[in-house]
């Protein structure tokens, strides 16, 4: 259990194992980054993308902290008890962050039932297969950070999204029913709920649609995935011990 003696303002996460999920891009890789500039040793998991894992693995040992690549696709359970395996190898995982997902747009109407589980899977028994994996590790040390990445859509809904926002909404209430349920063992479960965030998962977007999301969000631009690593830093950090079943939504005011 992380006490005083351990903690240190410089890199209060020294020595910490923390697994990020889809951390070879986008938001996973930037929350990657963010936790080995603070000291933890972090697991850069991906489903495809090796050479840019690799990428991230090598950035972090360039920062002098520890980090290693472990493929595995979160949605399939074999793969997950190999990559939290894997983890424990290195110590107790001490950080999980649900962050692997996918998106999409569509009508509810136009939206087939593969679509619609394979949201699901992804973003909503993906973080259950993690965290069932990693939470009996946490509960016997007594201590845990689980951080969920969910979304804005998952707190409003958004129109033409009605599947990835519910898989996002029910993660949110995975979070909050799960903060209760293991708050006396030392593990908090948040959720970090972005706006929108310039990845990979926009590239989708015109030119005009991203100027629109630009000039419809209050502070004028979209978010930068370092904006989403700095709040999911803070939930990680053993001084927020007391923040628990919480939503944080870096959004730049696009929803308030
Ligand atoms: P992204 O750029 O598309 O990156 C997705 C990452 O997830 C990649 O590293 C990918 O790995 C990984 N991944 C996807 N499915 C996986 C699986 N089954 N197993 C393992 N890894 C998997 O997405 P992003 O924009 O960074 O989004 C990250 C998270 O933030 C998602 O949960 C997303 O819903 C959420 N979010 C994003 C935004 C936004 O505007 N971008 C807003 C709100 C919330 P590979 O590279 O190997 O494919």
């Amino acid at each position: 259990m992380a006490t005083d003696q351990t903690y240190s303002t410089t890199r209060p996460l020294f020595g910490q194992v923390a697994i990020v999920t889809g951390a070879s891009r986008g938001i996973g890789r930037s929350i990657a980054l963010a936790l080995a500039r603070a000291g933890a040793h972090v697991i850069v998991n991906y489903r495809a993308s090796a050479e840019a894992a690799a990428e991230v693995v090598a950035q972090i040992r360039a920062m002098g902290s520890r980090a290693d690549a472990i493929q595995a696709d979160v949605t399939r359970p074999e793969d997950v008890e190999r990559l939290v395996q894997a983890a424990t190898q290195f110590g107790i995982p001490r950080i999980l962050v649900n962050n692997a997902g996918i998106a999409s747009a569509q009508l509810l109407m136009d939206t087939t039932l593969e679509e619609w589980e394979s949201l699901m899977r992804s973003n909503l028994t993906a973080p259950f297969l993690c965290t069932k994996a990693v939470l009996q590790h946490m509960i016997r040390a007594e201590y845990g950070r689980i951080i969920n990445i969910s979304s804005i859509w998952g707190i409003a809904g958004g129109s033409f999204e009605v599947a990835y926002s519910a898989s996002k909404g029910g993660l949110i209430s995975f979070t909050k029913a799960l903060a209760k349920e293991v708050a006396r063992s030392g593990v908090t479960v948040n959720a970090v709920a972005p706006g929108a965030i310039d990845t990979d998962m926009l590239q989708h977007l015109s030119s005009d649609e991203r100027q629109a999301l630009e000039q419809e969000t209050p502070v004028g631009r979209l978010g930068r995935p370092e904006d989403v690593a700095h709040a999911v830093l803070f939930l990680a950090s053993p001084s927020a011990s007391y923040v628990t079943g919480q939503v944080i939504s870096p959004n730049g005011g696009l929803i308030i």
